[in-house]
């Protein structure tokens, strides 16, 4: 049994030379980190569950991804975050969503899932509880850089809306077996950029953009949340490898054909209690990447060669 762990900053329109040669290598360097965080633990025979909330809360604190600090706002200029974590040991999981104040989203799902007997939190509620468990709590402003107030004064100038822009999904998830053979994923985003206060994507709703299975996969995605949605695609991507018996990678670009079919866009990962990973997008790009016992890469634009 080897360990391996699969981590995505989200899909989007990046094409070679579109990025400034400092976003390439910040957004690298944070896919590093974040691989860093995981891999510590997994290589140490540490849980999925610990490598994929350790690589989140990188991502999160990482001002270049939709997560934590750097998220996109709402319509109405405020941050608000959604988080989902799951253990596919006995499917335990634990989601928030519309978090204000809690500085690791991520965190607070995995308190839901373990200090309560609950699945999935929302809003005031939400943050008072990841408070009570001991979680920091900063202002919402916090949470705000000038890039993703620029991003929303352009699209509200533009008359836009959350889907009609030009989007870097930048959600950022991790999925990991250990060498326990067990697997979980996590996922953590501020959503879409001009969303209506109170919007609540597929990241946080276990089954559409997060899920875990000991006999199938884990699985995370980054896209058109509504499709993802529609589409349960994470939990779909479970049930195809569980009950027709297709590859990993088979069953992810059918999930994602499908997804683009009912008219979303974007991108998942998974990995299987094997020690199999895959990954795969319908945008020009996805920032995303692996580290197993042999070695690690990074990549961000569709054509790069990775695996
Ligand atoms: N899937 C996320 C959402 O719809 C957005 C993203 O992947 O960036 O909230």
């Amino acid at each position: 049994m080897s360990w391996k762990l699969v981590i995505h900053g989200g899909s989007g329109s990046m094409k070679r030379g579109g990025l400034s040669a400092e976003a390439d290598e910040l957004g690298r360097a944070g896919l590093n980190a974040a691989l860093d965080a995981g891999q510590a633990i997994l290589a140490a025979g540490g849980s999925a569950l610990d490598a994929v909330e350790a690589a989140s809360r990188v991502l999160e604190e990482d001002p270049c991804f939709n997560a934590g600090r750097g998220s996109v706002l709402a319509y109405d200029g405020h941050v608000e975050l959604d988080a989902a974590i799951m253990d596919g040991r006995d499917r335990r999981c634990g989601a928030v969503a519309g978090l204000k104040s809690t500085r690791a989203p991520i965190s607070a799902a995995r308190a839901v899932m373990e200090q309560s007997p609950h699945v999935l939190m929302s809003y005031e509620g939400a943050d008072d509880f990841a408070c009570e468990a001991g979680l920091e709590q900063v202002p919402n402003r916090w949470f705000v850089t000038a890039e993703r107030r620029r991003q929303l004064d352009e699209l509200l100038a533009q008359g836009a809306n959350a889907f009609d822009a030009d989007i870097k999904y930048g959600t950022i998830g991790a999925v990991a077996v250990d060498l326990d053979g067990h697997v979980a994923a996590a996922t953590s985003t501020g959503g879409l950029t001009a969303k209506r206060w109170g919007r609540i994507g597929d990241s946080p709703l276990i089954g559409a953009g997060t899920y875990a299975d000991d006999r199938a996969a884990a699985v995370s995605a980054t896209g058109l949340g509504e499709v993802f949605i529609r589409a349960a695609a994470a939990h779909e991507l479970c049930a195809r490898v569980r009950m027709t018996g297709v590859g990993l990678q088979e069953a992810l670009d059918g999930v994602l054909g499908e997804v683009k079919a009912l008219g979303g866009n974007g991108g998942l990962i998974a990995v299987s209690p094997s020690g199999e990973a895959a990954w795969g997008f319908t945008t020009p790009g996805m920032y995303r990447g692996m580290a197993g016992p042999d070695g690690r890469c990074v990549a961000i634009y569709g054509e790069e060669s990775e695996r």
